[in-house]
């Protein structure tokens, strides 16, 4: 009699136990497939990026969690910038030019769960490796090819064990990986639009659009913005002379050269055939005539090359005109970049008209 309320309780602790786990498995089930599709349903990059380093962590009460792109032509960086995107900076996301450049393991096909060691993983768990006891380092795979890994950290040992059961972070990390293709393929579509076919620089349209939120921003911190208008010297004659072919290697060249002088918050776009833009912003008129100046120069500098090997002097004329938001504040933001555009083009008339190859400028007096 006594055994066998014993063992009835005994049973019944043992219903409770497996019972509450399966109520857990149940939970971190749906939790897992909210989140799933949150994933999927990611509008962009940045935000895929965000819901995994910080959504993801809260709700599954993990105490890093931290992503590594592979990124070898700056691709993804570039995009993320485009987006004005401040996840770019955060210490969890991790860049690498290739697979080699993984730390141990993660450059594996599959997921390695275990103790946390400092030599191994610090460098992936940068804010909270001090505390980490065990990790699980789960690479994203699209076609055979590593993407990237998603690393998790836990304070607790127990949480990721070596050899314990890893299906449902294989299916998240097959979603994850799918997720990290489709907007990566997003981004390239919408970059497509906006950059020009044949010097690979911003287009018209990304400038269009790209001025507006500039003069926004630089209305919001009262900073100067600074636009220059460059006009390629007698191109017509270089066609004439050379042929189309060269003219346009020529296009090329040059874009090249203006893109290598530039800083990362400064915009290059293709504004018309042989007509360049570029957007400084926090630059006022002194410092975008110091720039102007060196741009001009490095092209003068820099004699180009036509598809027959034939020298060709190129020389520039450029148009700098500046706003200070601030000092025009009844403009609205379309009124304050068609004005800056206008003035731009202005000086570089003026530049043309005082001879080429020079530079010309217009402050913020309209
Ligand atoms: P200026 O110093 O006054 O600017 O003289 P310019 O000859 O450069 O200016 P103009 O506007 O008279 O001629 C521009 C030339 O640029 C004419 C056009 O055929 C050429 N062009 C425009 N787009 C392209 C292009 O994509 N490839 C080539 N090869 N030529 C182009
Ligand atoms: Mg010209
Ligand atoms: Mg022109």
């Amino acid at each position: 009699m006594l055994d066998d309320s014993h063992s009835r309780r005994s049973l019944q602790r043992q219903l409770k136990v497996l019972l509450d786990e399966a109520r857990r498995n149940e939970d971190k089930l749906q939790r897992l497939q909210a989140l799933e599709l949150l994933l999927l349903g990611a509008e962009s990059l940045s935000e895929l990026i965000d819901m995994l380093l910080h959504r993801y962590r809260e709700d599954f009460g993990l105490d890093a969690v931290s992503l590594v792109l592979i990124d070898p032509h700056y691709e993804i960086r570039r995009f993320l910038e485009d987006e004005n995107s401040s996840i770019a900076n955060n210490a969890n996301l991790i860049f690498r030019i290739d697979c080699d450049a993984m730390p141990e393991n993660t450059s594996s096909l599959f997921p390695s769960l275990g103790a946390y060691h400092a030599r191994q993983h610090a460098e992936l768990f940068k804010l909270a490796h001090k505390e980490l006891n065990s990790v699980a380092l789960l690479p994203l795979v699209r076609q055979g090819r590593v993407i990237g890994c998603l690393n998790l950290g836990s304070h607790d040992s127990r949480r990721f064990v070596n050899g314990s059961g890893t299906d449902l972070l294989e299916r998240l990390t097959a979603i994850v990986s799918i997720c990290l293709e489709n907007t990566l393929n997003v981004e390239r579509l919408k970059h497509t639009g906006l950059t020009d076919g044949l010097t690979a620089v911003n287009n018209r349209r990304f400038f269009d659009q790209r001025i507006h939120e500039e003069v926004e921003r630089a209305r919001r911190h009262q900073n100067p913005l600074s636009c220059l208008f460059i006009d390629l010297d007698y191109f017509k004659k270089i066609n004439d002379e050379h042929g189309h072919q060269s003219g346009d290697k020529v296009l090329r060249e040059v874009a090249g050269l203006l893109n290598e002088q530039m800083r990362r918050s400064d915009i290059l776009a293709r504004y018309g055939g042989e007509e360049f833009a570029i957007l400084l912003c926090n630059t006022n008129l002194d410092a975008a005539e110091e720039i102007a100046e060196r741009l001009r120069l490095t092209i003068q500098a820099s004699p180009q090359s036509g598809i027959n090997h034939e020298e060709i002097p190129v020389t520039v004329s450029i148009g700098v005109a500046t706003t200070l938001p601030e000092k025009d504040a009844q403009a609205d933001n379309q009124q304050l970049a068609d004005r800056l555009i206008a003035r731009a083009d202005e000086a570089l008339y003026e530049a043309k008209k005082a001879g080429r190859n020079r530079i010309h400028l217009l402050g913020d007096k309209y």
